[in-house]
């Protein structure tokens, strides 16, 4: 039986929050623990359900998944790469190895590293230098040099939201099968489309990301076209590499990989003017007189997004701009329900909050760990709620009421996507007038609920405005911070198993 090591890494790491994300905020198995954690929605899984269903045996070393969030600590990275490296080592002299399979996120960066996947990948290939190689990818990979001269090809998410995690790490599991079963040698090229693209403006149920992803699935129809790529990059971090990358995979053809991949780079750079938010969305102050407006209107729950501060881009969820704007506000306390805010990362007072349900209680919320953007907000309100150890990464949950606001405190940095939180903690949004969350555009599990979804552009380290980042590493001129012309045929890399680099 043919052995294929595995592992899983996933992280976006937002190099504008100021948190280390360490190993609580993390989610890890090591070895066969991977194997009780397999599901139906996720890239591992997909990978790891097809090879064994081919026949294959797997060998699972590390898999470690957490929120978006700041860059990760060297301290835990080298010690899962060590990991990795240690369990690779041992399963080889045990029995020889014929293939790795991996899902990467792709935008995973390391404090004082820099980025994780062309690291970790370069590290595995001084162990297996001849090895097939591949791995499933996220939509919002940063693409590097490193990552494409030590792999053999990549298939990343064509759904944004993520719908399709569980079909990529099948498709990358496939492109493995064929290098082991029909001896495929693929040849990749990709093209640096010198981009940067928040995710509100590229979702793909939305023109012009339709047309595109279509363009792509057109692509992997050719006759020797292993995967076709757009990977989107991630804005909220500062990197040599940040840009939108193609990326095309075929089978020992570098002439269709390179025409391929220009030829989707054009049409991509074609489409450059056509991004723009499809939510409705105003600043701050504007967002919140539309959304009162909104609820006069009806239908309700008219739904806001507190994008600048979004946890699941990796902000850091404690900045209280838009919830000092909201308490301000007369027209709050003249809601028939209170507004629903999910909500801050604030340890601090979820512990506060414990065995406190139903008292009064003086909280300082928020500004805990951005204290750039905005300051703690002192409120005197009631714990209606308290819930320990609640969802996948396992957050002590508060639910505060204060001012004609009900907000949602976590003691893990969690995202608010799931409507079922507030309805754990006894409150129903389906049954507010206006719920604020701090997302972007939003999930489709809140999607269900809202009646009317509004994003209110505000302050963070996930701040829709890219103009007003300050980068020093991303490389210009990029659009559309910069106005220039751009030529695809000059920025073509190849490689191959018998050729490597540009
Ligand atoms: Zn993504």
């Amino acid at each position: 039986m043919k052995r294929i090591l595995t592992a899983s890494l996933h992280h976006e790491s937002n190099s504008f929050n100021p948190i280390i994300t360490g190993r609580d905020d993390f989610s890890i198995q090591y070895g066969s623990e991977l194997f009780s954690v397999l599901n139906d929605s996720d890239s591992i899984s997909g990978v790891v359900k097809t090879l064994q269903d081919a026949g294959y045996e797997l060998v699972p070393t590390v898999c470690a998944r957490a929120v978006p969030n700041g860059l990760v600590s060297k301290e835990l990275y080298l010690e899962l790469k060590e990991e990795i490296l240690v369990r690779a080592r041992a399963a080889q002299k045990e029995a020889a190895i014929d293939a790795l399979c991996l899902s990467l996120h792709g935008s995973m960066r390391i404090e004082e590293i820099g980025e994780a996947e062309g690291d970790l990948l370069e590290s595995l290939r001084e162990i297996f230098p001849t090895l097939p190689l591949f791995s499933s990818l996220d939509m919002h990979t940063t693409y590097s040099q490193r990552m494409h001269d030590f792999s053999d090809g990549y298939v990343g998410y064509k759904c944004a939201p993520h719908t399709d995690c569980f079909e990529t790490g099948v498709h990358a599991a496939r492109m493995t099968i064929a290098a082991l079963e029909q001896g495929v040698k693929p040849v990749s090229a990709w093209v640096r489309v010198p981009f940067l693209v928040a995710g509100e403006k590229s979702e793909t149920s939305t023109e012009p990301m339709k047309t595109l992803m279509n363009a792509l699935r057109e692509s992997e129809k050719h006759d020797g076209v292993m995967a076709a790529n757009y990977l989107m990059g991630f804005p909220w971090a500062d990197s040599p590499d940040s840009s939108v990358a193609v990326l095309v995979v075929t089978e020992e053809d570098e002439s269709l990989a390179r025409s391929e991949a220009v030829r989707l780079a054009n049409l991509f750079w074609s489409h450059r003017g056509d991004f723009q938010f499809h939510t409705e969305t105003y600043s701050q102050e504007e967002a919140l007189n539309v959304a009162f407006q909104a609820v006069n209107e009806g239908p309700t729950p008219v739904y806001l997004s507190d994008s600048g501060d979004n946890p699941t881009a990796g902000s850091s969820g404690d900045c209280t701009n838009f919830l000092k704007l909201i308490v301000k506000d007369k027209k709050t306390g003249s809601l028939e329900q209170p507004i629903l805010y999910g909500g801050f990362f604030d340890p601090e007072s979820v512990t506060k909050c414990s065995d406190k349900v139903g008292e009064i209680l003086e909280l300082e919320i928020g500004a805990a760990f951005d204290i750039m953007t905005s300051s703690s907000l002192k409120m005197i309100g009631r714990v209606k709620a308290f819930l320990p150890a609640w969802g996948v990464y396992k957050s002590d949950l508060a639910l505060f009421s204060s001012g004609g606001v009900e907000i949602v405190l976590t003691s893990k940095h969690i995202g608010f996507v799931d409507p079922q939180m507030f309805r754990d903690l006894g409150a129903d949004p389906a049954q507010r007038q206006i719920v604020v969350c701090k997302l972007g555009y939003l999930t489709a599990m809140q999607k269900t609920v809202a009646r009317r979804s509004i994003m209110a552009l505000t302050e963070g380290s996930s701040n829709e405005d890219l103009g007003s980042l300050n980068y020093s590493l991303i490389p210009r001129p990029i659009y559309p911070l910069d106005n220039f012309d751009f030529e695809s045929e000059n920025m073509v890399c190849i490689h191959g198993r018998q050729r490597r680099g540009c």
